[in-house]
């Protein structure tokens, strides 16, 4: 089972299943029922908090051949070849890892010619703040004189990042951090529907893990009923499974301060920001695990009193990247991540005291 499993298919089909976002659904289905669509739409949010969900909805509304409302009848030909993903004239693209400008040029290529079987050809670009230059430069010429049938929609979880004639020429939606409330209903709902018993201290701990995105509470929904095909699951289990992720972060980023990796160390560290991971405890982390390692290194013996609890593997791991870390760069190491426990408490950019320490622990091995 992967994480995306749930996510797909309690995938809302229809407005009235979509939780959270208010403000965007009813503006955007009183656009629909009036007839008044825009040709370019800027829906821009935190990740997970159903971006591309409402973009696809959008696509199937607006394409509908009997729609009831703005509501999607989920039954004609042009619905269910959205709904099974090979709508010919839906096309979705991802710019994170099609950034350049060939991608945009076939886009204004395919725009060209007037949808095959659907009314409206919509194009859905996710992250499209990922767009090089000259690639946003050529998406602002076919926005500037879009076909008729064509509907750009462009998601993005940095809008400041987006080139300001590009945003000015769509209708701006902001998508808000799903509520603590709407997580818990929503995987409570699927609970149900997957016959899954959950307690309530689960429920709230993934609720308050996920830190309002949809995604990564079903994403560890997911994962934890991997691996209780009983189909119970306790508030210890979920706690079980945050700290194993919570462990495997840790070691990632210890592994590239040994591998003296500075760019992948700080590419990591922002992605796990970006997936709203706290500074202050992932630092607190990598000092409470560094001095476990430095321990090692002084008295191998002392692992059962440093780790204890630990899975086999846990501890492998730990003893062998204190084996590879000098004792002196360690040592300074931890000296430099509490001056930066210290300071992030107060830097008006959170990560940036982490993102020093890193640099320059790396720089004096
Ligand atoms: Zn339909």
């Amino acid at each position: 089972m992967t994480n995306l499993v749930l996510y797909r298919k309690y995938r809302p089909s229809s407005f009235k299943d979509f939780i959270g976002q208010e403000h965007v659904v009813k503006t955007i289905t009183n656009e629909i029922k009036s007839g008044m669509i825009s040709h370019a739409y800027l829906f821009s949010g935190h990740r997970g908090t159903g971006k591309t969900t409402l973009a696809r909805l959008f696509a199937k509304a607006i394409n509908c051949q009997n729609p009831n409302g703005a509501e999607p009848c989920n039954k004609c030909s042009s619905c269910l070849e959205i709904n099974e993903g090979r709508a010919v004239d839906i096309i979705e693209i991802d710019a994170a890892s099609n950034r350049g400008i060939d991608e945009i040029r076939s886009i204004r290529e395919s725009i060209k010619f007037a949808p095959n079987f659907l009314k409206y050809k919509v194009l859905i670009l996710d992250e499209a703040h990922q767009l090089s230059k000259d690639a946003a430069n050529a998406l602002l010429k076919i926005l500037e004189e879009p076909p008729s049938y064509a509907i750009f929609i462009l998601a993005t979880t940095e809008a400041h990042k987006m080139i300001p004639t590009i945003a000015s020429r769509c209708q701006r939606f902001d998508f808000y951090k799903l509520s603590y409330d709407k997580v818990i209903e929503k995987l409570s709902l699927i609970c149900k529907k997957e016959k899954v018993e959950i307690e309530k201290e689960a429920l709230k701990m993934i609720a308050s893990a996920s830190e309002g995105s949809m995604r990564d509470a079903e994403g560890i929904l997911n994962q934890v009923l991997s691996f209780l095909p009983d189909k119970k699951i306790k508030g210890e289990d979920i706690e079980a499974l945050l700290g194993l992720v919570k462990n495997s972060i840790i070691i990632n980023l210890v592994e590239f301060l040994i591998e003296k990796d500075k760019a992948g160390a700080l590419k990591f560290l922002g992605e796990q920001i970006e997936k709203s991971i706290d500074i202050l405890e992932l630092t607190s982390s990598l000092i409470d695990y560094l001095r476990k390692l430095i321990i090692l290194k002084i008295d191998s013996s002392l692992i059962t009193s440093v780790m204890p609890g630990e899975t086999k593997e846990s501890i492998k791991k730990a003893e062998e990247q204190a084996k590879r870390f000098e004792e002196s760069t360690l040592k300074k190491t931890i000296e430099l991540f509490l001056e930066a426990e210290n300071k992030s408490k107060y830097a008006s950019i959170q990560q940036l005291p982490l993102e020093l320490a890193i640099i320059e622990s790396i720089g004096m091995q």
